[in-house]
């Protein structure tokens, strides 16, 4: 085969940004929007596969479409990577090994896609039949049909169904960047590994395990993660890290039996109540959590995360206007909140309102809360300051239904199940060299600087691929952040999925 990489040629020849890397970029966009019918063909029946965990028949059919349609783009070695048990969603693997180059890039995306609900759906789409509207349907997008070759399809459309961005759209993207390099005859600057998982949205119960297993197989000087939304503003972006997760659920106790309101308000104490103000206890008016030490374990941020977050630009307005509201907790913006470990309410419940409401003083109320954590915190630490704080607010914590001893001894009693299925943080620096490079040459091919963002809001399990492999992950994610990802009416627009693949390209021909 010949190859050609006129950027990379004229790259060394003068050791700056070239004209023959637009050139080459152009030459790219041009194949991708030749080939875009196939590609859409492919992504639409790919899409038509149900990608949800508990349907094993699903996920293995997915695995083996996948798995075909990169054999039939030219990659090697591809493979169903499993852990020891042989029921666990495989990963998807292949690998493309360019004789002369030494630098190893794993492009990861996952194929399985969260639980779906058709019936909250809107009218006319179901998340399997893969449909195309002219825009966002809350925006007014009407059903369009499947253009003919000739016609080609409208970058503002949107494909709508499960997956279609999260994240069988990473899926295709990264294929297709390779598949459009060989036909362009451009030689890949860098090794290329393959890593699609089909079990993302459950968890990864077995990623960990599974890298253990092929470490060698897996060996490489970074992973590219595609996976979650661009910035809000449209802009492409790097993200570097994510916040670690874990949940607490806080059961405060009241009578043995529901007391009527009237017989006995103003004696007993009202769970509920008591519940608000333990809550209530937990930040302050400027939103700052107030538990002890919460802060503390955080590491600083550097001067260039620093840079990072100075030159993100802002969506606050955007966002305020779009949710509907006027205040925000803290008065920062919303990449910097993001930085900080929180606190969060995400249910409360205590007896019936509305319909059900009933005049009584219920047995308990119970909150769930979520806190996410930042580089520097450790989970089971973090959740130890929340208990502490709750006793110290007069309750005596348990994990357990309280005994009627408990119940006579203890005025207040909270019971606090936490969760184990927790993880940390984790951040790659804005330093790593190998990090510095993809950012560059994204802004090459994308003629605009990416957002550079040192830790996104979201949490994911990253800190497995430093555990087993001993790399960092960066994610470059491609989906609009309009994209309903986990909800109802997933969609994706066309020109993000095209650019991603012009994206992976550009990281796929990566300079020194
Ligand atoms: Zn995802």
């Amino acid at each position: 085969m010949k190859y050609k990489n006129i950027g990379v040629l004229f790259f060394l020849m003068t050791g700056t940004i070239s004209n023959a890397q637009t050139s080459q970029s152009i030459q790219i966009k041009n194949n991708i929007q030749q080939n875009e019918f196939q590609i859409m063909e492919s992504f639409k029946e790919l899409l038509a596969i149900p990608n949800i965990a508990a349907d094993p028949v699903g996920i293995e059919h997915n695995a083996n479409w996948i798995a075909n349609y990169m054999q039939s783009k030219g990659i090697q070695k591809v493979q169903l990577l499993r852990d020891d048990n042989t029921q666990t969603p495989p990963v998807v693997y292949g690998e493309v090994i360019t004789p002369g180059v030494t630098e190893t890039v794993i492009f990861y995306a996952h194929y399985d896609g969260q639980p779906v609900d058709s019936s909250k759906w809107a009218k006319g789409l179901h998340p399997f039949k893969p449909s195309l509207y002219s825009n966002l349907i809350s925006d007014g997008g009407l059903p369009l049909s499947w253009p003919t070759k000739e016609l080609g399809f409208d970058l503002q459309s949107r494909i709508y169904g499960r997956g279609a961005s999260d994240d069988k759209a990473g899926v295709m993207a990264i294929i297709n960047a390779y598949a459009t390099l060989v036909q362009l005859h451009i030689k890949p600057t860098i090794n290329i590994k393959f890593f699609f998982e089909g079990e993302e949205e459950a968890g990864s119960p077995h990623l960990s395990a599974l890298l253990k297993n092929h470490k060698s197989l897996l060996a490489s000087d970074i992973w590219v993660i595609c996976d979650g939304p661009v910035h809000q503003s449209g802009k492409k972006q790097i993200v570097y890290g994510v916040r670690g997760d874990t949940h607490m659920e806080i059961t405060v106790f009241g009578p043995k039996r529901p007391l009527h309101s009237g017989h006995y308000g103003n004696w007993v104490l009202n769970p509920a109540m008591e519940l608000a103000r333990l809550l209530a206890s937990m930040k302050n008016e400027k939103g700052e959590v107030t538990v002890a030490g919460f802060y503390d374990d955080v590491t600083p941020l550097t001067i260039s995360e620093k840079e990072a977050l100075a030159n993100i630009p802002s969506v606050d307005a955007q966002l305020k206007n779009e949710l509907g509201v006027l205040a925000t907790e803290r008065n920062i913006p919303l990449n910097d909140a993001l930085q900080f470990p929180s606190l969060n309410v995400n249910g409360i419940q205590s007896a019936g309102v509305g319909k059900y409401s009933a005049n009584v003083i219920p047995t308990k109320a119970i909150a769930s809360i979520d806190l996410r954590l930042v580089k520097g915190n450790d989970w089971r630490r973090q959740q130890e300051k929340v208990i502490n704080h709750i006793k110290a607010q007069g309750f005596f914590v348990t994990n357990k239904e309280p005994t009627d001893e408990q119940r006579k001894q203890n005025n207040k009693i909270c019971m606090v199940v936490v969760d184990d299925n927790s993880y940390n943080a984790q951040k790659t620096s804005m330093d790593n060299p190998f990090a510095k490079r993809i950012a560059k040459v994204m802004q090459l091919g994308l003629g605009s600087n990416p957002v550079l963002l040192p830790t996104v809001g979201g949490s994911l399990p990253l800190f497995v691929f430093e555990q087993e492999l001993n790399t960092a992950p960066i994610t470059v994610p491609i989906a609009n952040h309009d994209n309903n990802q986990h909800a109802e009416n997933e969609n994706i627009k066309l020109k993000n999925f095209f650019e991603g693949i012009q994206i992976f390209t550009s990281i796929m021909t990566l300079t020194k």
